[in-house]
């Protein structure tokens, strides 16, 4: 099995949820729950042995896509920005989640590719803490501070939404990613900082000019951590030629997401996907910028899924099409973990 470090997933949204509804978040991920994607046994069944592990303050209302027009066009509003102390007591909660469920063994909480390493040699699963659009931190970066001591070791300065760092790009068909401004002056600030404590600047969902101006200020190479190519599904959460190209020359990565509104040539939200719209995202990509450059960054528990894939325990049906379609054990291995690696060493000063 080829064992797999993946770049994005939802699972703390989830367990959060599942808390305020009567559930133990450690029972929850430890022994299995029915719904959703990630729990450890479903995770090691599908040699998914770690992800990032995403902090993600939900609107108060539930997200949903807009219903296509009969030219299977849509274009979902964005949502109005968030208030800060209420983001705050969320990002903390999720963090309290995730440092519960390392004290009580059920994941491993990761704050450096030997620590990654070492679990994922033991087969406990290595979580490592990003954040989802920055809401709960301050203009002064205070939070900052205290979220990377608490284990923060990646974060996107948006979601698809506005805050005080930038601005995110809207769930659209057709649509272009350069829908608006990119990152204020305390936005320059975070990406400063971040390069200083060493965590990884995220640039899925940000605008296309957010991506130019954290590509001119960072100093690590270029993250996308859960975006596909533009070329293929022109929504404006996928990446362009020219942003593609940048992140080559930056030697930095894109973690596939199976979002099929990013797999499908029409972009509708249809989890009978084929397996092979995945794997002409990840064969454009590798065209495009080198098998150094591709990964994972499946979404699980935070979007539809391809059905071939149903969840975490179907995660090889992926590595195992890929194989299929003339990857070999080194190629693989790149892409399911070690580019992954490479980028946290490098971003993290290791
Ligand atoms: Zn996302």
């Amino acid at each position: 099995m080829n064992l797999v470090f993946d770049g994005h997933n939802d699972v703390l949204l989830r367990l959060w949820r599942g808390r305020h509804a009567g559930s133990d978040p450690v029972v929850e991920f430890s022994e299995g729950a029915r719904e959703g994607h990630i729990d450890g046994p479903r995770a090691r069944a599908g040699g998914l042995t770690g992800g990032l592990c995403a902090i993600y303050i939900p609107s108060m209302k539930e997200f949903a896509l807009q219903e296509a027009g009969p030219d299977g066009h849509y274009n979902t509003p964005m949502e109005a920005p968030l208030q800060r102390g209420s983001s705050l007591d969320i990002a903390l909660d999720m963090a309290a989640i995730a440092l519960r469920l390392d004290r009580a063994g059920a994941w491993r909480l990761c704050r450096s590719t030997g620590e990654i390493r070492n679990a994922m040699r033991d087969g406990v699963f290595a979580a490592v803490l990003h954040m989802e659009g920055c809401e709960a931190i301050d203009a002064e970066l205070v939070a900052l501070e205290v979220f990377h001591a608490a284990g923060l070791r990646s974060l996107g300065p948006v979601w698809s939404r506005h805050n005080i760092f930038g601005h995110g790009v809207p769930f659209a068909y057709p649509m272009s990613p350069d829908t608006g401004p990119g990152l204020t002056d305390v936005g320059f600030d975070l990406v400063r900082a971040c390069n200083r404590l060493g965590i990884v600047i995220d640039l899925a969902h940000i605008t296309e000019k957010g991506f130019w101006d954290v590509a001119k200020t960072s100093d690590q190479p270029l993250v996308a951590s859960h975006s596909n190519a533009h070329a293929l599904t022109p929504v404006a959460r996928n990446l362009t030629d020219r942003q593609l190209d940048a992140i080559r020359e930056r030697r930095g990565l894109v973690g596939l997401n199976y979002a099929v509104t990013m797999l499908r040539p029409d972009a509708r939200d249809n989890p009978d996907t084929p397996l092979s719209d995945m794997v002409r995202h990840i064969d454009y990509l590798v065209e495009r910028m080198g098998i150094d450059c591709v990964a994972l960054g499946s979404d699980f528990d935070g979007a539809t899924i391809p059905a071939a894939i149903g969840d975490a325990s179907g995660n090889q049906m992926l590595v195992d099409a890929l194989s299929n379609a003339g990857y070999d054990d080194d190629a693989l291995a790149k892409i399911c973990r070690e580019n992954w690696l490479r980028i946290f060493a490098s971003a993290w000063h290791e």
